[in-house]
């Protein structure tokens, strides 16, 4: 069965946006999430606009910081310096890819971590692996939404994510294991990969390789959620599974596009406010 990613990613919004219009009426402060942009990613141009219409969907307050892509390390350092002393300011996000002479790692670890709606930094990534709590990365999050939507249970489930990146294979991996799934995490040194995937109850394909994964990687019944964002032969969106050669096999299945890239979205959305009301609650 199809899962309609954007179905539940709309849903999830309304959520949001029924808490903020509450807050409206009651006259409080309005969560504030700012997107860093720098340079004129054309990839990047597009997630950021699409971020920004969600805030406007779900009435949070949104800026968007637009950066040249010749801006110093230091400066962008500065600007988020701002931006974490700044009391308005909820969720601070630096769409990523930045330019080759910015350091990243320094970047992302200087955002203040009850800020840090993408859940890159040290202490959020640290909270994660001890089942802390914290802020947890978007794309990951959703698929645990997911699989709340389809009343999946993981607890003895073998899980078998495929591709291992700090942003979506080990955070998902992690939370697969907290929720008692037996976990097996794949990569491109991964012998026989074909028949590790097979024995998957849940498969999460995030390679990045266009229709990888056909029926010889999937289990009868399993459930196959599908990360990967890529062009097929015919510069169409396509993700890493083969989705008309596995939809029969398949229990259920993520569609690319209007699977996880939705609930990407409507994650920050969540993680916004979830950043807000800590905040507030700290006051
Ligand atoms: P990434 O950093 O691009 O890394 C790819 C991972 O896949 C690596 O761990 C790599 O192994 C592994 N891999 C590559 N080829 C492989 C193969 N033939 N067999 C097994 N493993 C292989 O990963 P990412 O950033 O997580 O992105 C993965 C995909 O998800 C991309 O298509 C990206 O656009 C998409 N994505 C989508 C969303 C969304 O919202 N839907 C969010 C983030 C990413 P090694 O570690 O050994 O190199």
């Amino acid at each position: 069965m199809r899962i309609d990613g954007k179905g539940i990613a709309n849903k999830r919004k309304d959520d949001v946006k029924v808490k903020i219009d509450t807050l409206k009426q009651e006259g409080k402060r309005i969560p504030k999430l700012v997107v860093i942009l720098v340079g004129e990613d054309p990839a990047s141009k597009v997630y950021v606009r699409n971020k920004d219409r969600a805030c406007q969907y779900t009435g949070m307050l949104s800026e968007i910081i637009r950066l040249e892509d010749t801006i110093s390390e230091d400066d962008l350092l500065n600007e988020i310096d701002r931006l974490n002393k700044d009391d308005s300011v909820d969720g601070i996000l630096v769409q990523l890819p930045i330019p080759k002479h910015i350091n990243e790692e320094k970047i992302l670890n200087f955002i203040d971590p009850a800020k840090d709606v993408d859940g890159f930094h040290p202490v959020n990534v640290a909270k994660l692996f001890l089942n802390q709590g914290g802020l947890v990365p978007c794309t990951p999050q959703g698929m645990m939404v997911i699989l709340d939507e389809i009343n999946y249970d993981l607890t003895g489930k073998e899980v078998v994510v495929v591709g291992r990146s700090n942003i979506v294979g080990k955070p998902v991996a992690l939370l697969c294991l907290h929720r008692n799934a037996t976990v097996t995490m794949c990569h491109s040194r991964t012998q026989d990969l074909k028949s590790v995937c097979k024995r998957a109850d849940v498969l999460i394909a995030a390679i990045g390789k266009p229709k990888f994964f056909n029926h010889e990687y999937v289990k009868d019944g399993a459930v196959v959620l599908d990360v990967g964002i890529n062009r097929d032969e015919n510069n169409k969106l396509c993700g890493d599974v083969d989705y008309e050669d596995v939809k029969d096999i398949a229990s259920y299945i993520t569609p690319v596009p209007g699977g996880i890239g939705p609930m990407t979205i409507s994650m920050l959305m969540e993680n916004t406010l979830k950043a807000y009301e800590k905040r507030e609650e700290e006051k």
